[in-house]
């Protein structure tokens, strides 16, 4: 994989798509740098390795158009602070005056482009835009791991137009190299915790995964579509009725694949969707009428300690219970803390794709795991084995 660091970029113009959609207040001010911090990287290297960076990124939806609140002006300042460099402002993405600006920076400098997204053609991937952006550099660097699923002009459609000139930014460098070490060469036993509210929107997930896996934990409300598929009782617990057999065929190919199965054995249940609902723990196939498993219980967790700390490799997507509620959180919360404990003994541990990443998060613990994705919806595709097509344009 050729990245920024492979390159002596010899004073060109390297044009990077970064992910700088941050949360901005009121005053258009950023509230949450991480996304711009995570690229500090990428552009330290492409300037030891003498290139000048020219940023472009999307910031929000807007309708088609400027819109002063989605300026990327308004993350400029920020960019300045982190980056301890001069940071110069293209008020459009395209155009002579960008392309200008651009050839006359120098190196040390940094040129960031206006909102991508202020023209509709970048989000329909138009072909004509993409030859428009790819004027403002000699070399074409993709670091924005959570648009990499999308087929943008930007993203993927302008690689085309630099042959030969392109490479990965350390963002993106990072997320491919380490979900590898999840799916292709995980060091045995491998486990993956899926959980989170529906099994529609993870079987994907589980057809890819299964197959690599020894181990297979599934939680949260999901986990009670496979409980009744297997003829338990889960009360008014969340299910998916049209995927009873979507859950039973996914049971069978892990029992082919001598993949085990971890399903929750008890749960906390409530008598409402609320915080503030009355609590039972019961047998996870035993629950009664009028009340729902919102978080796993106390055995489930013993046994969870047990598969997770011989683990060798994890990958954790979706959280085990309502991890929202501060009542139902438990499940999500000792999780979290036995991948941290496997880690710490020497385990690979991805956290990836979803709300887990939130859960991780909320308890403060993104350091005591070995990776968090960036990544989304982008790190949720790359778990259902699709190409991802800002992966797929850099590596052609
Ligand atoms: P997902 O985006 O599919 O990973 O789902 C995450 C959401 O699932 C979170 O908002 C959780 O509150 C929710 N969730 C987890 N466990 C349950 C459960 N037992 N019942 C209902 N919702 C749940």
């Amino acid at each position: 994989m050729t990245t920024v660091n492979d390159i002596d970029f010899k004073g060109q113009r390297v044009l990077v798509r970064v992910d700088f959609n941050v949360p901005l207040n009121k005053n258009l001010e950023v509230t949450d740098d991480t996304r711009i911090r995570a690229t500090i990287p990428t552009i330290r290297a492409i300037l030891k390795n003498r290139g000048i960076p020219v940023l472009m990124s999307h910031l929000g939806r807007p309708k088609g158009g400027y819109e002063k609140e989605l300026s990327l002006e308004n993350i400029v300042d920020t960019l300045e602070k982190l980056s301890g460099q001069t940071v110069f402002f293209a008020t459009d993405c395209i155009g002579k005056g960008t392309e200008e600006l651009t050839r006359s920076a120098k190196t040390g400098e940094i040129v960031m482009l206006e909102n991508l997204r202020f023209h509709t053609e970048e989000s329909k991937g138009n072909r004509e835009f993409a030859e428009k952006l790819s004027k403002n550099g000699d070399f074409y660097v993709n670091d924005a791991f959570g648009t990499a699923h999308r087929a943008h002009a930007s993203t993927a459609i302008i690689a085309d137009f630099f042959k030969g000139k392109k490479a990965f930014g350390l963002v993106m460098a990072a997320e491919i190299e380490n979900v590898s070490k999840v799916l292709h060469q995980g060091k045995p036993p491998v486990t993956a915790i899926v959980g989170g509210a529906k099994v529609s929107s993870k079987i994907s997930i589980l057809e890819n995964l299964t197959p690599r896996l020894d181990n297979l934990i599934i939680g949260g409300g999901m986990a009670f579509t496979f409980i009744k598929a297997k003829g338990g009782n889960i009360g008014s617990s969340l299910v998916e009725d049209d995927y009873l057999e979507t859950a039973q065929k996914i049971l069978e190919t892990a029992e082919k694949e001598n993949v085990k199965v971890f399903l929750p054995q008890d749960s906390v249940n409530a008598d409402s969707f609320s915080d503030e609902a009355e609590r039972k723990i019961s047998r996870a196939d035993h629950i009664e009428e009028g009340w729902m498993g919102l978080d796993v219980g106390p055995q489930t967790l013993n046994e969870l300690e047990e598969v997770l700390l011989e683990s060798k490799t994890i990958l954790w997507n979706g959280p085990m219970g309502v991890f929202e509620f501060s009542n139902f959180e438990r499940g999500t919360r000792e999780v979290a803390k036995l991948i941290a404990r496997a880690t710490e003994q020497g385990a690979f541990s991805l956290v990836g794709g979803g709300d887990s990443v939130a859960a991780i998060k909320k308890f403060g613990m993104e350091n005591e795991v070995s990776y968090v994705s960036t990544g989304g919806g982008a790190m949720l595709e790359y778990l259902e084995g699709k190409e991802l097509p800002g992966i797929k344009a850099i590596s052609q």
